[in-house]
């Protein structure tokens, strides 16, 4: 570990701003597929992850669909450069239709589960 893990009052501060870019993106989830790939592939072998969480934003990383930084699709890696990246960063422009409604685009899988910070 190359980093002493963040305050509450930090990750805090980054549990809440993650989740209300989560919420106005709609809720976008990763699947269990990808959260897997990510952990197993960028995060397990990390000098930052310190064996439950992220020693740079203090968010849980681990393979579970709840309590998880990697879940929602909205995150990305706060590496410098980002070891991965939000999925759905398009997706979180508000779209106009033909008829002038805004309308949010949906990821592949949407829900209501808690799973950062
Ligand atoms: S989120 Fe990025 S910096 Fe943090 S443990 Fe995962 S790969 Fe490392």
């Amino acid at each position: 570990m190359d980093k002493k893990s963040p305050t509450l009052i930090e990750r805090t501060k980054s549990y809440l701003k993650e989740r209300k870019k989560w919420i106005q993106a709609d809720k976008p989830l990763r699947t269990q597929s990808k959260v897997n790939d990510i952990f197993i592939k960028y995060c397990q072998p990390c000098q930052y992850y310190n064996g439950s969480s992220c020693n740079i934003c203090g968010c849980f990383i681990n393979t579970r669909m709840v309590v998880n930084k990697l879940v929602w699709a909205t995150t990305q890696c706060p590496g410098t450069p980002p070891k991965w990246t939000e999925e759905v960063k398009e997706l979180t422009k508000k779209i106009v239709d033909k008829r002038g409604n805004k309308i949010t685009p949906s990821s592949p899988t949407q829900g209501r589960r808690r799973c950062c910070g």
